[in-house]
């Protein structure tokens, strides 16, 4: 027996984040696929991933893995009946093993009818539109919309006068966008997006506002870890609450730099004409010009939180520590945003990853050395495995260093302006 085809199915897409991955599931049913998100995550996840690894897995692949078995056990979906977006990499870590890993636990547990959909980004999650002319398209799209509004509403809430209004008025702009990218009768329309997306930063900009001045701390790491606000135990809101700003590194840098890697690898196949890198020609351009429309909405309420232009230019920052031709992966994308941010004036650095995370560990090792370089600022590693009794009071701590390291520059600038001073006189 065949099994059942794709759109006779559910698709269950993980939360990463959670803003992202609904305007992706919004696309698929823009494109006759039924999609949802997976349900929030709690301690049932834990209890389900957990009880199917070994303790030798990444966390975020404990919790997707939980997610999932709760769709089937659970919500009672039946096997035949749902997919599993489950991307995938060939990079040097084990999140190339995960949808491997899924695949043998639902087979062992009577699930072997599930689907597991694994687009990699060896061809830079070409394989995102198999079946579904567009689909690619307007998945960046949401993907894109939902990084914007999440830069402009963590430029906003920790401003808020009226608690809680910026986040009722990001879950606005989210939907109105989404309503655009799931309605049939507009899919492909980048104007309507952009329309729905106007319209949700002008929602986020009437929200009220306190003229304060925070220390501004840049958030790298882990894709999932960064993003999820279970694995993280909302780390973002934490840092709020400490009284900093936080500038998160959207899921958009991972899908430049996944076309990179794609167009280096179709370079060194020596392939100069072929159909296949003339195709991934003009997806990456067609790709990075539907951003720049995108992002030009936000030109003003995110003009000092710039992206980098070209992926290039991000990774040339990091190379005197982490060449990219050389390593790949997160960790050369965190250890060289670490420099940009720098550039950009953060007051310090937190990285977010999962406990064990190889990437983490490279970069983290790094790390002191880039302090150094980097008039001594404030770089931390946080790790996360569900137990971090002592978040809050971590976090406390660094954002003291932050301060610290905020007043030193401002000290040294103020010196530098008095030694202009005295040699103009
Ligand atoms: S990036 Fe880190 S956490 Fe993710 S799979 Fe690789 S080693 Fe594991």
């Amino acid at each position: 027996m065949h099994p059942k085809p794709l759109s006779d199915r559910t698709v269950f897409i993980p939360r990463m984040p959670t803003a992202n991955s609904r305007a992706v599931a919004a696309a698929f049913r823009g494109h006759g696929i039924r999609a949802k998100i997976t349900p929030a995550s709690d301690s049932r996840t834990l209890e389900l991933g957990q009880a199917h690894s070994s303790g030798e897995e990444c966390y975020p692949e404990i919790i997707t893995l939980g997610d999932f078995l709760r769709v089937l056990v659970d919500d009672g979906f039946a096997p035949s009946d749902v997919a599993f977006l489950m991307p995938t990499s060939s990079g040097p870590c084990r999140f190339g093993q995960y949808a491997h890993y899924i695949r043998v636990v639902l087979d062992r547990n009577g699930f072997g009818d599930a689907l597991i959909i694994s687009p990699t980004s060896s061809d830079a999650y070409e394989g995102m539109g198999d079946g579904s002319k567009g689909l690619n398209r307007s998945t960046w799209w949401g993907i894109v919309s939902a990084d914007l509004l999440t830069a402009q509403l963590l430029r906003t809430r920790p401003y808020e006068m009226q608690r809680g209004k910026s986040d009722e008025c990001f879950e606005e702009a989210l939907s109105r966008v989404c309503a655009v990218l799931e309605n049939p009768a507009r899919t492909g329309e980048l104007s309507a997006v952009a329309d729905a997306l106007r319209w949700g930063r002008d929602r986020l900009r009437s929200v009220e506002k306190r003229d304060e001045t925070r220390p501004l701390i840049g958030v790298v790491g882990e894709i999932f870890c960064r993003n999820n606000e279970f694995t993280n135990m909302a780390f973002i809101r934490l840092l709020e609450g400490h009284g900093a700003e936080a500038w998160l590194t959207g899921l958009r840098e991972w899908i430049h730099y996944s076309n990179r890697e794609d167009e280096l690898r179709l370079r060194r196949k020596k392939s100069l004409v072929s159909p296949e890198r003339l195709r991934s020609r003009v997806r990456h351009w067609v790709q990075e010009g539907d951003a720049a429309k995108l992002e030009e909405i936000f030109s003003v309420d995110l003009r000092d939180r710039p992206e980098p232009t070209h992926m290039k230019d991000l990774l040339t920052l990091g190379e005197p520590y982490l060449p990219s031709d050389g390593a790949l992966g997160e960790m050369v994308l965190s250890v060289s945003r670490v420099v940009y941010l720098h550039h950009h004036g953060v007051s310090g650095v937190v990285d977010i990853s999962p406990f064990t995370c190889m990437n983490a560990i490279v970069a983290e090792a790094i790390y002191p050395t880039l302090t150094r370089d980097l008039d001594g600022l404030p770089i931390r590693t946080f790790y996360f495995d569900g137990t971090q009794g002592t978040l809050d009071r971590d976090i406390g701590v660094f954002l003291e260093l932050a301060r610290s390291y905020e007043r030193l520059r401002a000290l040294a600038g103020s010196t530098a302006e008095s030694a202009v001073g005295l040699v103009g006189t």
